[in-house]
């Protein structure tokens, strides 16, 4: 193998070969996990009409403390249908358009009613639980901009603002290809040196969940001519992802195959732990990802780099991956000359988040793996990461 790259270094060049997609409109009620193709510009002032805040009375300020007839009651959605003079008030409820004329709402617990007459027993404050016209966003503001990735409180947003649909990157169409001569699906009786193919489903889900359409191939052989079938069908895709046969066994067929296919290979072997004989290259704009076949192994593959370059492709301003700081439980043992991507179980407390590696790290134990929440990264070195340490982790989707 050749010097391996850094982590950063080879999502740099990732990243590099990385144009975003072309653009199509969908409806705002369906656009989630898609990445917005431009600003999006509010429609109405937000509150569009100075609405009221809580259940209760609209008047003027300066006619409290004081008693006043109660001339109209206003709902939400139905407005008082002339402005409140001097020396009135209006019941009025949340969501209620204020009417004009007044300048305050007091609420409902704090005043007593009866043969319509209101009693204000204290004076109020002008402006008191009236939210005020474009309080929260302005008609022609940008609510959202180009590169948001767009998730339950996006859509709320966008809906409020008046949008009905969005311009997002079309979705990244993807193939997942497993390979391995010992590869059975989960259902089917296992044959002597046979394990259940992981990698597929594993893969599948982590690229639908970051907004790609995911085609399934294989598990193929360690064959040539099945090799040859299923990559060229996967270099149709947007992004082909292979699982196995990286690595320089004689069995390990995927890269030079991918070199036959007319795949220009951009990178081989990160120093990372694990996942090392990491593949990766391109043909044209389609993306080939060569993921080592221990399920671990490809697992980190994608937080470190898959994932990234999917949202990049879908144009998202902050692709990842996003680490995020806490403090290690107890002690990792370092690797001398490549970093680790530890499996751990993370706890929040009074000082920031800790997080407790767990048992079971070797790159096949993806049982032990799917009980972690987060990736802890220990720097390539001596020695060990004391308990206590810094350390930098990503958040397991
Ligand atoms: P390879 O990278 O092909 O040498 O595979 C490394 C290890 O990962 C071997 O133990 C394979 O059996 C295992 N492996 C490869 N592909 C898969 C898969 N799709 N699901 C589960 N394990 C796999
Ligand atoms: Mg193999």
């Amino acid at each position: 193998m050749p010097d391996l790259l850094s982590i950063e270094k080879a999502l740099q060049r990732v990243l590099a070969r990385t144009r975003p997609l072309p653009a199509e409109i969908v409806p705002t009620a369906a656009a989630a996990g898609r990445v917005l193709a431009e600003d999006v510009a509010a429609r109405v002032d937000l509150p569009p009409f100075p609405s009221s805040a809580m259940d209760g009375y609209a008047l003027r300020a300066e006619d409290t403390p004081g008693r006043l007839p109660v001339v109209f009651r206003i709902a939400a959605g139905i407005p008082s249908d002339r402005a409140l003079t001097a020396g009135e008030a209006m019941a009025i409820s949340t969501g209620g358009a204020v009417p004009d004329g007044a300048d305050a709402v007091i609420q409902i617990e704090l005043v007593a009613e009866s043969d319509n007459t209101l009693h204000v027993p204290e004076a109020v404050e002008p402006g008191a639980n009236i939210r005020p016209v474009g309080g929260d966003v302005r008609a022609g503001d940008v609510v959202l901009a180009k590169g948001t990735r767009i998730g339950a409180a996006q859509i709320g947003a966008l809906a409020a603002a008046g949008i009905a649909e969005v311009s997002v990157a079309r979705r990244p169409r993807v193939v997942v290809l497993s390979t391995g001569t010992e590869l059975r699906a989960p259902g089917e009786p296992l044959g002597a040196g046979q394990i259940y193919e992981s990698n597929g489903p594993m893969l599948a889900a982590a690229f639908e969940a970051a907004g790609a359409t995911v085609e399934r191939l294989g598990p193929v052989a360690d064959d040539e001519a099945e090799h040859r079938r299923a990559l060229e069908r996967g270099l149709e895709a947007d992004v082909l992802v292979s699982s196995g046969g990286v690595s320089v066994g004689p069995h390990d067929l995927v890269r030079r195959i991918l070199g036959q296919l007319g795949v220009e290979e951009d990178f081989w072997g990160v120093a990372v732990r694990p996942g090392k004989p990491l593949a990766f290259g391109a043909r044209g704009d389609t993306l080939v990802f060569g993921l080592p076949g221990n399920p671990v192994s490809s697992l980190v593959a994608v937080e470190l780099f898959v994932r990234p370059a999917l949202l990049a492709l879908q144009g998202a301003a902050e692709p990842g991956p996003a680490y995020e700081s806490a403090t290690l439980a107890s002690p990792l043992r370092r690797s001398p000359a490549r970093d680790q991507l530890a499996r751990a179980r993370s706890r929040s407390g009074d000082q920031g988040t800790s997080v407790d590696p767990l048992g079971g790290q070797e790159s096949h134990m993806i049982a032990r793996a799917a009980g972690a929440d987060v990736l802890v990264h220990v720097p390539a070195g001596e020695g060990e990461l004391p308990a206590g340490a810094t350390v930098r982790v990503l958040r397991l989707a």
